[in-house]
């Protein structure tokens, strides 16, 4: 079946439309119409050959849309169900049995590489293949073959273009804040970086009752909106902040805001590494301080959350008005996929969704 898809030919290219043929679903694949994507910063970084992908490439991994067809090794799933396509992982290892697929040995090619196990469909350019499977979707495309694991099914009244983005962005900032660090009422949190990711961890910091959300950010246009969501203060550069605060998520990437981060931490409390690194980047810590006070860093991919679990719970929080999506998505047709990019990477939107019924 043909359809349309943007394609980055080379690290740092542009993405392209154009026309590529898909296979049919195989093993445990599902042909997904894709109504919508979100574009999020990992969009970027896969295109800028920051992180091992294999050009030219298909990215997009927010997709939402409707199942076309299913392979044969699919189960309880079937054409005409709505879907949120999320991250992939094995479903085999202690980590994705603990519900924690984020640490999954096998995040790196299935998510980023795009492996094709041998009964799985592809995308073809004529008689080459074009890389595909990133992010178990390649979902910047009219459809997209997902997997039984990373589609989770939803009613169909709901707003595909809003909850697009819960599959990364969302879930990672929220997922930080409510499964991974279990922030209680009355406790102090400081989230650095006003993002969707970061207002994201905003919005579950005032549902899991925070008593102090500080949000930091460059753009006061992103604070504001922080403050409409839950901020209680807001600050631009980290200095501007007093701690202490019980914790400390890092959405922005920024190693040098890492360390005087540290400094800010209450006894017990606990920095989240949550942002995308720069190469090796190295972090100076109070070894002393952190020990006696029983401080702690810890990292965390995707929220640390299972999709298939904690999707639902934030469709919950959704239909009874704690995750306004509408607040940070705005719409593009999916021919304006390079201003999506543009106005994201300049900080104007915080979370582009890409429209991809009105160009199919
Ligand atoms: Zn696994
Ligand atoms: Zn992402």
């Amino acid at each position: 079946m043909d359809i349309q898809a943007a394609v980055v030919e080379t690290a740092g290219g542009a993405f392209r439309i154009e026309t590529l043929r898909i296979d049919p679903p195989g093993g445990d694949q599902l042909l997904v119409r894709i109504v919508a994507c979100g574009v999020c910063h990992t969009d970027m970084v896969m295109r800028d050959g920051a992180a091992p992908v294999p050009f030219p490439a298909v990215f997009g991994h927010e997709g939402a849309g409707v199942v076309e067809s299913v392979g044969p090794g699919v189960i309880g799933l079937a054409p005409g169900d709505h879907v949120l396509i999320s991250f992939d992982s094995c479903g085999m290892c202690p980590a994705c049995h603990d519900h924690e697929p984020g640490y999954c040995p096998e995040f790196v090619p299935r998510n980023f590489l795009g492996t094709l196990a041998p009964d799985q469909g592809g995308l073809w350019r004529g008689a080459h293949r074009v890389g595909s499977n990133i992010f178990g979707q390649s979902a910047f495309a009219t459809r997209a073959l997902a997997h039984q694991r990373n589609v989770q099914k939803v009613d169909p009244d709901l707003p595909l273009h809003l909850l697009a983005p819960l599959g990364c962005g969302i879930q990672t900032g929220a997922g930080t804040v409510l499964a991974t660090l279990k922030v209680r009422p009355g406790q102090s949190i400081a989230i650095l970086g006003a993002g969707a990711v970061g207002l994201a961890a905003v919005m579950a910091a005032k549902i899991s009752g925070a008593n102090r959300i500080a949000l930091l950010d460059r753009h006061t246009h992103r604070l504001d909106l922080g403050r409409e969501l839950g901020a209680t203060e807001t600050a631009t550069s980290l200095d501007m902040l007093a701690g202490p605060f019980d914790y400390i998520i890092d959405t922005t990437g920024v190693p040098a805001l890492l360390g005087p981060a540290v400094g800010l931490l209450a006894g017990r409390g606990t920095l989240a590494l949550a942002g995308v690194y720069p190469p090796d980047p190295k972090v100076p810590v109070d070894a002393s301080a952190m020990m006696s006070m029983g401080r702690r860093i810890i990292g965390v991919v995707e929220g640390g959350i299972d999709p298939q679990r904690f999707i639902p719970e934030l469709i919950d929080h959704y239909r009874a008005g704690r995750l306004p999506m509408e607040k940070l998505v705005r719409t593009y047709p999916f021919t304006e996929i390079e201003q999506a990019v543009l106005d994201s990477e300049t900080g104007a939107v915080i979370k582009p969704v890409l429209l991809m019924e009105q160009s199919a």
